[in-house]
């Protein structure tokens, strides 16, 4: 283990101590953090943001002549800016902010009942999460249109040959998450989005899971829609982004009327804002917002290459020395995969292995992952998931090993 240990891409050590949480115990045992796939901590720079929004500037935006609205609303607009760049997004405007992937998600499908017929077909991915199935069928639901699913393979790649088959002029959106987080696959989006404007249908990335671990340029891969939840990378909860071009965002009805989404309002006739406004209805998370642009500076100051290369080794050791242990089954195995490692114990239930785990300090996550699909095409009611970040350690993975042998040895 410590062979790797000198050449390491960044120096945990010092990132560490910028995660407060990272020095508490649970169960009298230093905290093992493996639960990043479903939410990530927050350093000390992003906890300051908020702290130093709610201590100093804390007033409505967009519509005070007063400085503090004036001073609140720079700092938001200056946060959607910062997601733009990072995003390589054309326009600032086609950042809409909202609660997160979910809530994005439903945005989008909400807007494209006006774009279904009865016939018309829309695709989703066996790999993904709950909140990028069941918006889906809603609008399946409401407009007559059918859900097709990209069938996935046993190492937990999308079937793409396949999914080219399922392509046809009735396609007319596709729905795919970036990587999935139930498994960590990375998914070819370049040739689904390819394939999918090929037939003139529209796509939508959930790059939830990605936005951790890789920086996607949206302008080069030409996708029409993009969701993320500030939550994962190093954001608070209840805030989030969807990304989508200009015409399409133009052409979608707004989701939510009230207030900041018009522009005039009488009994007669309301007109709505201009981009990004039109989505925005309501007093947004603006403390969110802000954090969210701090969390996006944090991740670039570590760099997304330095990040990937060192979870990478992370997860390789992890793989390697779990699966030494007699018994242990990993489900997706894809070539491309985010440090996430889903996993059984033969003859144990990963409910009770969570559970022991958790009184060594271990964080993990066990059940279906908001991914039930997945679950029913390896007839498994659910996995042990352990999911590792940018501040996890190697130490960690050995303390995490040895808690599974452990609960191995008094669950058998
Ligand atoms: C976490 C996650 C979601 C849901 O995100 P919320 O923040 O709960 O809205 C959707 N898709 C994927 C791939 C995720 O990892």
């Amino acid at each position: 283990m410590k062979a790797v240990a000198n050449k390491l891409p960044l120096d945990i050590e010092t990132i560490r101590l910028d995660f407060p949480i990272l020095k508490r115990k649970v169960n009298g045992y230093p905290l093992v953090y493996l639960d990043n796939a479903a939410t990530s901590q927050t350093p000390q720079q992003v906890i300051d943001v908020i702290v130093d929004y709610y201590s100093n500037y804390n007033a409505n935006i967009h519509r005070g002549v007063h400085s503090l609205s004036q001073e609140a609303t720079d700092k938001y607009e200056s946060a959607r800016k910062k997601i733009q760049q990072h995003f390589n997004v054309a326009n600032s405007h086609e950042i809409i902010f909202t609660s997160g992937t979910t809530h994005s998600i439903n945005l989008v499908a909400n807007g494209f009942a006006q774009e279904l017929e009865k016939g018309d077909e829309v695709i989703v991915s066996a790999l993904e999460h709950h909140s990028n199935i069941v918006p889906w069928q809603m609008l399946c639901e409401k407009t007559g249109a059918i859900l097709k699913v990209i069938p996935m393979t046993q190492e937990g790649e999308l079937d793409m040959e396949a999914f080219h088959k399922l392509l046809s002029a009735k396609t007319k959106m596709v729905f795919v998450n970036h990587v999935s987080n139930a498994l960590g696959t990375v998914n070819p989006i370049e040739e689904i989005i390819e394939a999918t404007h090929k037939v003139g249908a529209a796509i939508l990335v959930d790059g939830a899971q990605a936005a951790p671990h890789i920086k996607a340029d949206l302008q080069a891969l030409d996708v029409d829609f993009y969701v993320v939840s500030a939550h994962k990378i190093c954001g608070p909860t209840g805030v989030g982004m969807l990304y989508g071009k200009e015409k399409w965002l133009n052409k979608l009805p707004p989701y939510q009327g009230g207030g900041e989404m018009i522009a005039t309002v009488s009994f007669e006739k309301t007109t709505y804002a201009e981009l990004p406004h039109k989505f925005e209805a309501g007093t947004p998370n603006i403390c969110g917002g802000i954090a969210f642009g701090a969390a996006i500076d944090y991740m670039n100051a570590i760099g997304f290459k330095n990040i990937a290369a060192y979870e990478h080794q992370l997860l390789e050791y992890a793989t390697k020395e779990l699966l030494e242990i007699e018994g242990v089954k990993i489900y997706g195995t894809s070539k491309e995969k985010t440090a996430v490692i889903s996993f059984n114990i033969e003859g144990l239930h990963p409910y009770d292995i969570g559970t022991i785990v958790d009184k060594l300090g271990i964080a993990l996550r066990t059940g279906h992952h908001c991914a039930q699909p997945i679950m029913d095409f390896y007839k498994i009611p659910g996995t042990v998931r352990a999911s590792f970040s940018f501040y996890n350690t190697f130490e960690e993975v050995d303390l995490f090993i040895g808690a599974i042998k452990k609960a191995k040895m008094m669950l058998q």
